[in-house]
C-alpha cells in the first residue's frame, strides 16, 4: 500500500470481479477513499469466464422475474452508452422446435422483452422463416421457423478491468494478487490482514468492509466474522468451448435443447464461435474450474441437434469454465440451476456503533453498475454526505467515441497510423477505444511497436498493459486483457514469457 499506516479507508472491497471493480469506481467517484484487493488478477474468476452478454435475460421472463429483466435491460442501454468500445449489438436467432412453447407465445414473450426495454436503441424482435436465408443456412432443414432478437455482446474481463482502471484514476488503490486473510473490529473500524503473493502480510484500517468475493462470499464472511451467516449460495459450474467459426455471418444462435436448457453459439474474436454453457453443481468454490468431458460432449450434442455440420470436442481450440454464485432464496438446492434467481442480495452485518460488513450474494455481469449504486445506498447511514450517483453518465476509459462511434475512431486511427494494418487498428480500438492512440504512441510501423508475440500482440501493448492495467503474467495478457492466446503458438508464447521476465528484472532493479 502506498498510503501511510495511519490511512483509514472508507471502503475496503474484497474481490476485484465486476461487482467489486464497479463498486470501487462508483465509490471513488463519489469521493470515498477506496482500497480494493483481489487474491488473483483483476477479473481472474467468474468475471472473465461468463458468456459475455449484457442481456435482459430472455429466459428469466419464464420465471416472471420482470423486475430483474427490466433492471438488466435498462443497464444494457447504459452500458452501451458508457462503454461503446466494449459492447456491441448482437442479433440472436432462435430456431423453433416443436418441444418449445408455441410460436405465438414466444412472439408474445419477445414483444414483452422489447416492451420492458422501452426506448432501447437496439433492433426489435421479429419472426423468421429460415429456409433460403443466411440465418437458416447453417441449420438442419427441419428448422423452418424461428425468431430474431437483440442483446449486447461484450468483453467481460476488459469491462471489469476498465472499471478498476477508472477507479484508480479516481483515487482508489487497486491491489491485485493480494488476499484478505482475516479482519477484526477495533475501535469502530475494521483492521484487515492482507497477504501479498510473496506471503508478506500487512494490516490496514477501513470504516466499511465489502465482501464482493463472488463464489467465495461465504468463505470470506467466515474468515471475517467467524460464521457463514444465514444466507447461502448455490455454486454452479458453467463451461464454454471455443471452436473455429461454425458458420458465416454475424448472427448468434440461442438453441433451446429438448431438456429445456439453453446453449448459445456466438461469433467470437472474428475467426471463432463461442459455445456455452453447461450447469454442473459444485459443493465448494474451485479456484481453477475446467470443462469436463461430459460437458464438452453435451455442448457438441446440442450444436449437432441444430446445425448441419456435426461438432466434436476435439475441434475446440480453447475452453474455459466459471462458477455461477446464485443467491439461494429459500430454494432447497435441488431444482434446476436455470430456474434459480439471478437477483442479488445485499446483507449488512454490524450493530449500532459497529463497523459494517456488507456482503454481495449473486448478481450478473449486466447489473454490476446498478448493484454498486444499491450497495452505496445501503451504506448511506455510515456515509453521511455521500455524493449523488454519477456512473451512468460517464464513459469508461476509452469509451468517449463520439457520434461516429467505433467506425469514426477507426477512420481517425487509419489517418494517424496509415502504415499499420486495419486489422491491428481494429483490434486495438475494440480493446482500448480512444486510448488506442496512447498504446501506439509515436510508432508508425509494426517494427516500431517492438517484438511481436503473435495474434497482433506487440511489445508496445504489453508495456501499456503492465504500466496501466496491472498485467504481470502471460495468462493476464493472452487470455484476459486480450484473447491473443487464440492466435499465438508455443514459440511466440515463449518469447512473451522471456519478455515478461526481462521486464520484471528491470522493475526489480530500478
Ligand atoms: C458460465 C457463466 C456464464 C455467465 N454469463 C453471463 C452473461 O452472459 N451475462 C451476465 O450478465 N452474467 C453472466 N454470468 C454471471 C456473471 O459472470 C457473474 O455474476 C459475475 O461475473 C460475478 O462477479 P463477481 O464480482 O461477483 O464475482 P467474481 O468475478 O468471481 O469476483 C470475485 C473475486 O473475489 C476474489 N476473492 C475471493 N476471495 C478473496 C479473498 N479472500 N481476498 C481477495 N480476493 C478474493 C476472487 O479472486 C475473484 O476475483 C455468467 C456466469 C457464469 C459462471
Amino acid at each position: 500500500m502506498t498510503d501511510s499506516a495511519e490511512t483509514v479507508f472508507d471502503l475496503l472491497i474484497v474481490g476485484a470481479g465486476i461487482n467489486g471493480a464497479g463498486l470501487a469506481r462508483d465509490a471513488a467517484g463519489r469521493g470515498l477513499k477506496v482500497l480494493i484487493v483481489d487474491q488473483g488478477d483483476i477479473a481472474a474468476a467468474t468475471s472473465s469466464t461468463s458468456t459475455k452478454l449484457i442481456h435482459g435475460g430472455l429466459r428469466y421472463l419464464e420465471h416472471y422475474a420482470f423486475g430483474l429483466v427490466r433492471e438488466s435491460l435498462a443497464e444494457r442501454e447504459t452500458l452501451l452508452a458508457i462503454a461503446p468500445h466494449l459492447a456491441h449489438e448482437q442479433r440472436f436467432v432462435i430456431p423453433h422446435t416443436p418441444a418449445q412453447r408455441p410460436r405465438w407465445m414466444i412472439r408474445l414473450g419477445l414483444a414483452l422483452y422489447d416492451g420492458l426495454a422501452s426506448g432501447s436503441s437496439l433492433k426489435r424482435a421479429e419472426a423468421l422463416t429460415l429456409p433460403g436465408t443466411p440465418w437458416g443456412a447453417p441449420l438442419r432443414a427441419e428448422f423452418t421457423h424461428g425468431f430474431a432478437y437483440s442483446d449486447l455482446a461484450t468483453d467481460d474481463a476488459r469491462l471489469t478491468l476498465l472499471n478498476a482502471v477508472s477507479a484508480a484514476q479516481l483515487g482508489a488503490q487497486v491491489m491485485p494478487r493480494t488476499t484478505l486473510v482475516g479482519a477484526r473490529r477495533e475501535g469502530g473500524e475494521w483492521r484487515a490482514v492482507l497477504q501479498g503473493a510473496d506471503g508478506a502480510q500487512q494490516e490496514c484500517a477501513a470504516r466499511i468492509l465489502v465482501n464482493a468475493a463472488g463464489p467465495w462470499t461465504v468463505e470470506v464472511r467466515k474468515a471475517i466474522v467467524g460464521d457463514a451467516g444465514p444466507e447461502s449460495l448455490r455454486l454452479v459450474k458453467g463451461s464454454h468451448l471455443v471452436v473455429p467459426k461454425l458458420y458465416e455471418g454475424n448472427q448468434a444462435y440461442l438453441l433451446q435443447n429438448d431438456d429445456g436448457r439453453i446453449v448459445f453459439v456466438i461469433p467470437f474474436e472474428d475467426a471463432f464461435s463461442l459455445v456455452g454453457t453447461t450447469e454442473v453443481p459444485l459443493a465448494a468454490p474451485d479456484a481453477a474450474p475446467q470443462i469436463d468431458a461430459a460437458e464438452a460432449d453435451y455442448l457438441c450434442s446440442v450444436v449437432g441437434r441444430f446445425f448441419q455440420a456435426p461438432l466434436v470436442p476435439s475441434q475446440a481450440v480453447w475452453s474455459y469454465a466459471g462458477i455461477r454464485a446464485l443467491y439461494n432464496a429459500g430454494d432447497d438446492g435441488k431444482g434446476s440451476a436455470s430456474a434459480v434467481s439471478r437477483e442479488y442480495r445485499l446483507t449488512v452485518d454490524g450493530g449500532a456503533g459497529e463497523a459494517p460488513l456488507l456482503s454481495i450474494f449473486g448478481g450478473k455481469l449486466t447489473t454490476y453498475r446498478h448493484l454498486a449504486e444499491r450497495v452505496l445506498d445501503r451504506l448511506k447511514p455510515w456515509l453521511p454526505g455521500l455524493r449523488p450517483t454519477w456512473s451512468a453518465g460517464v464513459h469508461l476509459p476509452g469509451g468517449g467515441l463520439g457520434k461516429s462511434g467505433l467506425a469514426g475512431l477507426l477512420l481517425e486511427l487509419a489517418r494517424r497510423y496509415p502504415r499499420l494494418s486495419p486489422d491491428l487498428l481494429h483490434a486495438l480500438a475494440r480493446r482500448h477505444g480512444t486510448l488506442a492512440a496512447r498504446v501506439l504512441g509515436q510508432a508508425q510501423t509494426e517494427e516500431e511497436l517492438g517484438g511481436h508475440f503473435g495474434g497482433g500482440l506487440y511489445a508496445a501493448e504489453v508495456d501499456y498493459m503492465i504500466a496501466h492495467e496491472w498485467a504481470r503474467t502471460e495468462e493476464d495478457i493472452l487470455w484476459r486483457r486480450t484473447k491473443c492466446g487464440l492466435k499465438t503458438d508455443e514459440v511466440a508464447r515463449g518469447r512473451l514469457a522471456d519478455y515478461l521476465k526481462m521486464k520484471e528484472r528491470i522493475t526489480a532493479a530500478s
